[in-house]
């Protein structure tokens, strides 16, 4: 036997006492496999509700992230081996307004579990001026539009309060334990809050973002955001006439900081910031998975606008 294949017998011993639950879980001993049998199995589309769910729900489910790391959820479409996992799941955690484009199909599909959409709640018609055409409502009265409201921590505390119910009432003998570790979490979102409104406050109000991620973000601290590629897709296409705009934009407004994100060429940005004699720093939108979390990345959003800005 060679070390490898050693090696994929000890994974398969490792892995089979988990799955072989769900298989055979009316064949095997109940003493031991209730516990692992009752934890809710959890799928989150994409890293900020991944981190949202496994905070809310602690060791008391298995949460598994949809989309893979490193790839940027913006158009991703899931295997079958995905639709597989998700159709043996209990919830599947959404962003909701039109974020996962895949999830009607799964409902179509017959799936069985419940989709948690976070974005229940959050009144989008109600923004600032000047958006009025965010958050319309579909033929099925979802919403539609602009579907970055994690990077608002305000909207977050909602997203993260509809995990927090949606476990509990799927699992009630557990609901105080979901319940207070969201209460818990949405307190130091409130101190985040709070400290992106201080150290901003006071600082000048033009930003330009790489992709149009940060409205909620700017409506919230009363920030004007700009931005390279003009759609809410970080795909979008940059043409001559985008950079010209936004060179001119920069020269006006007299900014000196380009943004740019972690999953895009910085090319681009370094083009305008060049041209502007200014310079590139990045402005996180949290689309991706990386080693910090939510605060610690949303702080640094706050460092690196405050030398924007401030
Ligand atoms: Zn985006």
């Amino acid at each position: 036997m060679n070390a490898q294949t050693k090696m994929a017998i000890i994974a398969i011993v490792v892995v089979i006492p988990l799955t072989s639950i769900v298989v055979y879980g009316t064949n095997v001993n109940q003493e031991f496999t209730s516990n692992d049998n009752s934890k809710l199995q959890v799928v989150s589309s994409f890293n900020p509700l991944h981190e949202f769910s496994q905070i809310v729900g602690g060791e008391k489910i298995d949460a598994t992230l949809l989309v893979p790391v490193g790839v940027e959820p913006h158009d991703w479409e899931p295997t079958i081996k995905d639709v597989q996992r998700m159709q043996k799941s209990d919830l599947i955690v959404i962003n909701g307004i039109g974020f996962e484009s895949w999830v009607d199909d799964l409902i179509e599909n017959d799936y069985q579990g419940i989709i948690v959409n976070t974005s229940n709640g959050i009144e989008l018609n109600s923004s600032k001026e000047g958006h009025e055409d965010e958050g319309h409502e579909d033929e099925h009265g979802h919403l539609e539009g602009d579907p970055h409201i994690w990077l608002n921590p305000l909207y977050a505390k909602i997203q993260v309060q509809n995990i927090a119910n949606a476990f509990a009432n799927s699992d009630s003998t557990n609901s105080e334990f979901y319940l207070a570790n969201a209460e818990k979490y949405n307190k130091k979102l409130d101190s985040l809050d709070s400290k992106i409104r201080t150290e901003l406050s006071g600082c000048n109000s033009d930003f330009i973002a790489f992709h149009d991620a940060f409205s909620y973000f700017a409506d919230e601290y009363d920030l004007n955001q700009h931005t390279i590629v003009a759609t809410t897709n970080s795909h979008g296409e940059v043409t001559a006439k985008t950079l010209e705009d936004v060179i001119s934009t920069a020269r006006e407004l007299n900014i000196k900081v380009i943004f740019s994100e972690e999953t895009v060429n910085t090319k681009t940005s370094q083009i305008i910031a060049n041209e502007i004699g200014g310079r590139v720093l990045v402005l996180s939108p949290l689309e991706i998975v990386s080693e910090d979390n939510y605060i610690s990345k949303m702080t640094q959003n706050l460092e690196n606008l405050k030398e924007a800005l401030c």
